[in-house]
This record gives C-alpha cells, sequence and structure tokens, in this order.
C-alpha cells in the first residue's frame, strides 16, 4: 500500500515562515488533522470542581475560589509576593517567587480569586507555589482537562487548541468492518470517535486508573486500532514480497552422478547435525524450493552452530547452478566466521572448476579486481565478504541467495539493496542471522513480516559457563585465576572496555592492560588484538591464539563475534557495566565450546559515584542469572523497551506508541486474525484504516 504523502502544514499564506510553536508541531508528526485527533493526553487536571479549603490534603493538586484578605511582598533572602485567600472553610497561602505587577494587580485585597495548584501541608497551614489564578466566578468545564506530550516552543494551550480543532475535522469514520471478529473481553469496542471524544475530555467521574492503566474501554478502542494498522501493514508488506519472483533452487545431483555438493559437505563435517540444526535446516530448503524469495530470520543462541546451517544452505544454492553470498559485518569476522566453511567449501567446489571469492575493503586493487571478475563471470559460486558485496558496485552474474551473520537490525535495508541483483527480474533469497533472538511478542508485531527459524539446542559436550560480577578493586584475584587456567593449559580472553567516544582511549586501555598482564603473568605469552593493526598483524595474533600457543588473549571488542577456540576456558570482561546486554552475552559465548568447564567475568567499575548505575545493575544481573540467549533478549526487551531494541528509525518500522505488546497480547491476537480479512474483505477499509494511523509517520520516521 503506498504510503500518502503528508498533507502540508496549513499556513495561510503560503510563504509565510512557519511559527515555532507550529514546527513544533510538525516536528512532533502532527500534521495532519488526524495526527492531532490522534495525539492523545499523558493525564488531565480537574478544573471542573470548586474545592473547600478545609478539605484539601497536602500533596493533591486542587482548585480554590476565595477572598484575597491579605497580598504583600516580601523582602528578605528572596523576595516574594504572599497573597492570603480565605474561602470561609479555611484560609491557603498562596507564594510567587517571581510575579509582574499585573500579578499585584488581580491579587489585590478584596480581589475574588480562583487559584489551582498543588497543595503543600505544612505548621503554618496550607498553601500553594506559584498557582495558577484567574477572578473567580468564570464558567468550570465540564470535562478534565487534557495535559499533551509536547515539547519546549510548543505551549500546553496552544496544542489543546490545535487539538481539539484537529479532532473537530478529522474524519473519524468507522473503519472495522461489520463482520470483524469480537474483539477480547467481555464488552464491544467503542466506535472510535467516541473513544477520542471520551479520551481527550473524559467527564470528571471516570476512574482515573483506567485511564493510566489504559484498561479503559475507550484505551481499548485506540490500542485495538494501532495494533490492527500495524498487522496489516506488515501484512501488506509481505503479499507485497510475495509476489516476487525468485529462483526455484531445489537440492539437486549432479547431471553426471555422484553426489551433490549438499551431500559431500553433510558427508566432510566432522560431526552430526543437531536435531535443531535438521529441523531448520529442511525449513530453509523448503523455502528455497520456491518461487517466493525466502525472508528468513535463523536466531539460535551463540555457538548453536548457525554457519553449519547457511552453509548447507549454500551448497543447495550451488548444486542448483546460482551464486551465493554470504556477508559479516566486518573483515575481520567475514574471515573469522566463514574460514572454517570455506576450508570445508573450497576444496568440494575446485574440482567443478567453481571457485570461492572473497570481497573486502583491505584488498589490493589487483585482488579485488580479480575477485570481481570471478563474480561477474559467474565462476565464483560462493562469494564471501562484509555487507557491502551487496551493496557495491558488485556484478553477479547469476544471484540466487544472500546469507546475512549477526545482523542485530535487518530489514529493509538489507532487502533493498538485494533488489535487482538476481538476474532477469528475480529476486535473491534472503536468510539473516543472529545470536540475539527476538522475543516472541515482538516478532509477532513487527516482524510479522519476516519468517523465523530457530535453533534451541546447543551441539552436544558444551559445559554450561559460570557468570561471576567481580568489583574492579579484586582485579588481582583475577588475575591469579588466570595464572590457574593457564596453568591447565586453558586459554584466557581478557576483552577491554568500550569506549564509544573514542578508538584511541580504547586503544591506549587496552595496550595497558596488556602490559599489566604481560608483567603479572610471566612466562606466559599475551597477545593483544585491536580494531587498527593491520590486518596481517591480526591474522598472525589470531593464529597463535588459536593453536593453543598464545594463553591470553587481551582485545578491544573486534572478538564479539565469531571467534571459535573450543580450548579458552575463561573470559573476563573490563568495564562490563558499559556493554550492551547482547553483547556481553556475545563475548560471553566464546567460551564453554569445549568440554572443559568455563568462566565468565564481569569486571565491574562503580566510578566516582560509587553505586552502578540501574540500568547497568539489570544488565550484570541477568548475565549472572541466566545463559538463556531467549531470555537474554527477554530482558534486554525490557530494559531498553522495543524502540532501542529494535533501532526503529534503521527497520523502519513505526513503534507502538499505545499499546503494549505484553499486556495487549489478546487484542494483538485479534489485530492478526483481522488484518487477512481486512485486506481480502474489505480493501477500500484497510487502505483508510493504514492511512489514519501511519500515513504520515512513516514518512516522519524516515525523516
Ligand atoms: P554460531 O551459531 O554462534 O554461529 P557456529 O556456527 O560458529 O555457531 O558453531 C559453533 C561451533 O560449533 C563451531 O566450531 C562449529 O563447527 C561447531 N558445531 C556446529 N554444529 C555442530 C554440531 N552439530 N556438533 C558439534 N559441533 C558443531
Ligand atoms: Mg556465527
Amino acid at each position: 500500500m503506498p504510503a500518502a504523502a503528508p498533507a502540508p502544514p496549513p499556513s495561510p499564506s503560503g510563504a509565510r515562515p512557519l511559527s515555532p510553536a507550529r514546527k513544533a508541531l510538525i516536528k512532533l508528526g502532527l500534521v495532519r488533522d488526524i495526527d492531532l485527533a490522534l495525539h492523545l493526553p499523558l493525564r488531565y487536571e480537574d478544573e471542573t470542581r470548586i474545592r473547600p479549603i478545609a478539605g484539601l490534603r497536602d500533596g493533591e493538586t486542587a482548585q480554590v475560589e476565595g477572598t484575597v484578605v491579605h497580598s504583600g511582598v516580601q523582602q528578605g533572602a528572596r523576595r516574594q509576593l504572599k497573597v492570603l485567600l480565605d474561602d470561609g472553610s479555611d484560609t491557603l497561602e498562596l507564594r510567587f517567587f517571581t510575579f509582574f505587577p499585573s500579578h499585584l494587580k488581580t491579587l489585590a485585597e478584596g480581589a475574588q480569586i480562583r487559584a489551582r495548584g498543588e497543595v503543600r501541608g505544612g505548621f503554618v497551614g496550607r498553601q500553594m507555589l506559584h498557582p495558577a489564578f484567574q477572578p473567580a466566578g468564570g464558567p468550570l468545564p465540564e470535562a478534565l482537562t487534557p495535559v499533551y506530550p509536547t515539547v519546549a516552543q510548543l505551549p500546553q494551550a496552544y496544542l489543546r487548541r490545535a487539538v481539539d480543532s484537529g479532532l473537530a475535522r478529522a474524519d473519524l469514520s468507522e473503519t472495522l468492518p461489520p463482520d470483524a471478529p469480537p474483539a477480547p473481553g467481555a464488552r464491544p469496542l467503542w466506535p472510535l470517535r467516541d473513544a477520542l471524544h471520551f479520551l481527550h475530555h473524559p467527564r470528571p467521574d471516570v476512574a482515573l486508573a483506567t485511564l493510566e492503566d489504559k484498561s479503559h474501554p475507550a484505551w481499548q478502542r485506540l490500542k485495538a486500532e494501532e495494533l490492527l494498522a500495524q498487522q496489516i501493514s506488515q501484512l501488506e508488506s509481505k503479499r507485497e514480497r510475495d509476489r516476487l519472483r525468485a529462483p526455484t533452487l531445489a537440492a539437486a545431483r549432479p547431471a553426471g552422478g555422484g553426489l551433490s555438493l549438499h551431500e559431500q559437505l553433510l558427508a566432510a563435517l566432522p560431526f552430526q547435525l543437531t536435531a535443531a540444526q535438521r529441523r531448520v535446516g529442511a525449513e530453509i530448503a523448503q523455502d528455497l524450493a520456491r518461487s517466493v524469495p525466502m525472508h528468513r530470520l535463523l536466531q539460535g543462541d551463540v555457538g548453536s552452530g548457525k554457519t553449519v546451517v547457511a552453509a548447507l544452505a549454500a551448497a543447495i544454492c550451488i548444486d542448483a547452478g546460482w551464486q551465493c553470498a554470504l556477508m559479516a559485518p566486518t573483515e575481520i569476522l567475514a574471515e573469522q566466521h566463514f574460514g572454517k566453511l570455506v576450508g570445508w567449501l573450497e576444496p568440494l567446489l575446485a574440482p567443478r572448476g567453481q571457485r570461492v571469492a572473497w570481497l573486502v575493503g583491505g584488498q589490493k586493487k589487483k585482488e579485488r579486481a580479480a575477485m570481481l571478475a570471478l563474480v561477474e563471470s559467474g565462476k565464483a559460486a560462493l562469494v564471501v565478504g562484509t555487507h557491502a558485496v551487496i551493496q557495491e558496485q558488485v556484478k553477479f552474474q547469476r544471484l540466487a541467495l544472500a546469507l546475512i551473520d549477526e545482523q542485530h537490525r535487518f530489514g529493509v535495508a538489507q532487502r533493498l539493496a538485494l533488489r535487482g541483483k538476481g538476474p532477469g527480474g528475480l529476486e535473491p533469497h534472503l536468510l539473516m542471522m543472529t545470536a540475539t533472538p527476538i522475543p516472541r511478542t515482538l516478532a509477532m508485531s513487527y516482524y510479522a513480516d519476516l519468517d523465523v527459524s530457530t535453533i534451541d539446542e546447543l551441539p552436544p559436550g558444551r559445559t554450561p559457563i559460570v557468570t561471576k560480577t567481580v568489583v574492579d578493586s579484586r582485579r588481582d584475584e583475577v588475575v591469579a585465576r588466570i595464572a590457574a587456567q593457564v596453568a591447565q593449559g586453558r586459554q584466557v580472553y581478557w576483552v577491554c572496555p568500550l569506549i564509544e567516544e573514542s578508538e584511541a582511549l580504547d586503544l591506549s586501555n587496552a595496550t595497558a592492560t596488556h602490559a599489566a598482564l604481560s608483567e603479572a603473568l610471566p612466562g606466559v605469552l599475551v597477545g593483544l588484538l585491536h580494531s587498527r593493526m593491520p590486518a596481517a598483524e591480526k591474522k598472525a595474533v589470531m593464529a597463535l591464539f588459536s593453536e593453543g600457543v598464545m594463553g591470553v588473549l587481551v582485545s578491544t571488542t573486534v572478538i564479539e563475534v565469531g571467534v571459535d577456540v573450543p580450548n579458552a576456558s575463561l573470559m573476563v570482561i573490563e568495564h562490563a557495566e558499559r556493554f550492551g546486554l547482547s553483547q556481553l552475552h556475545q563475548l560471553r559465548g566464546r567460551v564453554g565450546r569445549g568440554a572443559a568447564a568455563s568462566a565468565c567475568v564481569l569486571l565491574y567499575s562503580t566510578g566516582d559515584s560509587g553505586r552502578l548505575g540501574e540500568t547497568a545493575r539489570d544488565r550484570l544481573r541477568a548475565m549472572a542469572e541466566t545463559t538463556d540467549g531467549f531470555e537474554i533478549a527477554r530482558r534486554d526487551l525490557e530494559i531498553r523497551g522495543p524502540g532501542e531494541f529494535l533501532g526503529a528509525r534503521q527497520s523502519g518500522a513505526p513503534l507502538l506508541r499505545f499499546a503494549d505488546l505484553e499486556t495487549d497480547a489478546a487484542l494483538l491476537a485479534w489485530a492478526r486474525e483481522l488484518a487477512p480479512a481486512m485486506l481480502d474483505r474489505h480493501p477500500a477499509l484497510a487502505r483508510r484504516h493504514v492511512e489514519r494511523w501511519l500515513g504520515s509517520k512513516s514518512e516522519y520516521l524516515k525523516a
């Protein structure tokens, strides 16, 4: 469904520059009437009642009317205006630290005043600091007064008027078809118009708690609407994709008989696939055999064996006579990740006259040109490199499958990059791999457009990793532990802190740690790896560690993903409080790959405050409590919220504003059921519904 162009903000003279308030409205995405109508209050103020002063309680916000019996400016440490109000039941002191001559006039003795503010108890009677005030006796509103989310340049009063006029003008006609399934819960959904009018101006007798927790029927309607819009647009893009065509890749025997590459690779593997690997392998093979492009996420914990599954998919593609691209986020990861796999595949491809092409940034011009020629001629059956492989001007002859590893954020960008890479209007299949699983609720809502395969089992023989958090001042004990591990022939990773602002600081810290550990561990080869080292040097260091010659490897986060040294049994993460949860989990996954008991030490520092921040503490606790990647992802979502978890701007998915995936699971299920029926039977209503909710938002998110 094409997104409607947002209506230009109404401007009386066209050319006149926008006022700051108008600009602020646009910044908030409040462009169309319906956007304003859907901008809902954060909370309400009750201006419908006048309360007797005698009944006011400390801390509540209230409105009173009375006569000014005293008014005067008090000099002293803080100059202030003090006004004493009497309503016959008791007196109330109004205090102002900033005031204008007009205040003095309105609040003169004898004046009848209506004041509104937070009540403070206190020994010397009740007070209000800086209350809002006006002459007494004006009409009282019949509804609660809405307080809207806003920004600095946008005063509440202006926003209230804008919302009211948007609400009056917007098209609020019903988009739910008469045959919609009943909404969860006992009551039918309110009409949208009633729900919106109610939420903007609720009657004062409403149970405020039901507005706060959004359980009120008016909120139910809004959340149902929002979820439905999201489900329809996700389903729409899935169907759009289903209209595209991809090469059908069925596992095939070579013409002259003999084993297929797929069979050869299976035979060459030094282990048996786990049941989970076989299951997801079959899911992928089924997708590849269809003429609709695959759009699948393969998720499985660190070390669960995703790469092999990807290699088998590549083999199916190559067997069918097509090219496959395999990508990792960085060059070093591409090499580490796929080194083993390429080692398995290359000897099998050579007899068929096929090659593996490497495409990485640091390549010599001549080598690169040769690789590009291999890709273009189709001789390279497998092309390995960074994401640039599909983004750059790499011309595939017959690309049919793109495999993207450790892609934390995926979606639109990759899909678009693949457009047109296949021959003759065919779209390549796409498989993305991640060790950071998407919690189920998110998968159902934000990634309804994505098929998910899950490896939920680790290869046999892995030992559970024990995780300990240790305060930085006990570093010496950690060093002693390292010495003990190395004495037993084990190896140790030490990951240095992430200082995002400064690569130089990262480096100096790693260098210092490297020097300190070298000194503390005489006779142990301590290596250093950081992102600025020349590729050849990195390779040499990695080789020494892989071969077991090097006991300790100090590194910046370049080993975050992909290193595979089963003899490593201890992972120390310095300044663990600075890392994100999924990153910590990835790092920890570098140990526990062999039979030896493994441990992860999270060294943390509390800095000057002497205490860890709340989110840092939550992250470290989650790490210590579980090694399950799914549980980690759930906690990560809890700590960060869906916005950051998803990286909304990048994924292009507008975030839910009102619905909560946990509490509104039943409404989500309702929306999932209704969405296909809307598209099939009521396409015009579906379009109007999505446009109402996402019409300008999608544009706004891309801005
Ligand atoms: P990840 O899912 O983190 O990418 P990898 O694919 O790198 O995991 O696999 C981790 C390690 O486990 C590799 O050394 C790989 O060769 C090995 N491996 C994969 N599958 C199995 C299996 N079924 N049995 C034993 N080892 C396996
Ligand atoms: Mg991997």
